[in-house]
Formats: structure tokens, sequence, C-alpha cells
């Protein structure tokens, strides 16, 4: 097992229980999730033997061959990456949850796979806090749209939010990003009275500002490079 993925792990660790304790939050309401796309097997199984209980996927033909081969064993996996329409059906069942939902066409999807193989898919809505041309998730002043449609939807629970704020903001930027998202975050668990769905996670956060994320409210932070080092290249 890589003794720097075991490093890198409980340095990350160190650094959550920081953050978490400057914003006067418990540390133990914070998730690592592991972005592991690029990687093999062999690292992503020695970081949960490190201690990682959610792994993060972006690709749906790179997450099928790890679930085949159990990669993710002892861990939940997530999907963090976007979405086509036309492959929710392969990963419905499969991921304990899908982060990236941002349209009412996806959650239609969701809703038929799911409801085909008699589950609930616990989903995040993405939000596109940036106001990113060519980025997914959905605009903040569209969010409402997505969660009135929850209405119609018996197979799909919400748990919450995820963002990624765009790649070159400054630190002051990033945290109005994150505040932001917050307090969206807020707005929605106050929206939603329904006890079919539990806002808990806020999703925001990775490599290079999980630390500032978490001081601005996020309950899962997601981190690929800090944990596995430089990616190898996407095949
Ligand atoms: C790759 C990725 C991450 C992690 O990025 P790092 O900078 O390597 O930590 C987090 N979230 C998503 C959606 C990603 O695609």
């Amino acid at each position: 097992m890589s003794e720097s993925i075991v490093q890198n792990v409980i340095k990350i660790k160190e650094n959550i229980e920081k953050a978490a304790l400057k914003s006067g939050r418990n540390p133990m309401e914070i998730t690592l999730i592991a972005a592991s796309k690029t990687q093999s097997s062999e690292k992503i199984r020695a970081a949960i033997q490190a201690g990682i209980t959610v792994c993060g996927e972006n690709r749906v033909q790179e997450l099928l061959p790890h679930v085949e081969v159990n990669s993710y064993e002892g861990a939940q996996v997530h999907f963090i990456g976007h979405l086509q329409t036309n492959k929710v059906r392969q990963i419905v069942g499969k991921v304990n949850m899908i982060q990236s939902v941002d349209s009412v066409r996806l959650l239609d999807e969701i809703e038929k796979q799911a409801k085909k193989i008699n589950i609930v898919q616990d989903v995040l809505f993405e939000v596109n806090i940036g106001r990113e041309d060519n980025k997914g998730g959905v605009m903040p002043e569209n969010l409402q749209e997505l969660i009135s449609y929850l209405d119609k939807l018996e197979n799909v629970r919400l748990r919450g939010l995820m963002c990624i704020p765009p790649a070159l903001a400054e630190e002051d930027e990033l945290r109005t990003f994150f505040a932001q998202t917050r307090q969206l975050f807020i707005d929605t668990k106050s929206k939603i009275g329904d006890n079919k769905h539990y806002i808990d996670c806020l999703s925001m956060g990775m490599s290079g500002d999980y630390m500032i994320a978490i001081e601005e409210g996020a309950t899962m932070v997601r981190v690929g490079t800090a944990i596995f080092g430089q990616r190898p290249p996407l095949r």
C-alpha cells in the first residue's frame, strides 16, 4: 500500500480538523471524498485502506470497470462529473449519490431508471455559482425550478448542493462563491418541507481550496491531487 497516499490522507484529515475548529465546527461532520479520476484500482484501494470512505468518480466509462473489479470495496462511490442523460441508466443504483444533477431532463431520467430497479437515488444539485459558460451546474436563479420539480418524483431524494467555483478565482472570490452556495443550501433546506428529502450535504472544495470551503460551511470536500499526487492523463 502506498505510503504517500497514507501520509497525504493523514495530513488532509489534520487540515480538515484545523479548518473545522477554526470556524467552530465539528470535524466529524465533514466527509473527505477521494476524487479518483484516472487513478488505478490499486491507488483507489490504497486510499480506502488509508481511511477514505467515499470515492468520487467523473466518468461513466471509468466508473463501470472499477465497479466490475470492486475497486471501491469498503467505500461509497459518488458520481461527481458531468452526466449525459443517455448514461444515467448505467450508473443509477451503482453509485450512492449523483452530485452533478443540473436539469429537469436528468431528474426525469434518474427517476425513470431508479423506479425500474425499485430504489431511491440520492442526488445533489450542482450550482454554477461562478455563472461560467461551458460549465455544468444550474444557474442560481434556476435552482428553484429543480427544487419544485422534485414534487413530481418518487424515486429521487435530494441531499443538498454541490459547486465547482471558477478555477482561477482568488481566495476572497472563492470565499464569496462558497458563502453564496452555502446560502443557497440554507434556502434549499428551508424550502424542502417534505420529509422524503434530507438536506445535509454541501459538497464544495478541492485540493487547492478545501480548507477555505470548510470555513465557509462545506460538509463534503472532493480532493484528488492532494491525495493521489499529480493525475495520470485522461485516456
Ligand atoms: C478532479 C475533481 C476534483 C478534485 O480536484 P483536485 O484539484 O485534484 O483535488 C473535485 N471535484 C471534481 C468535480 C473533479 O472533477
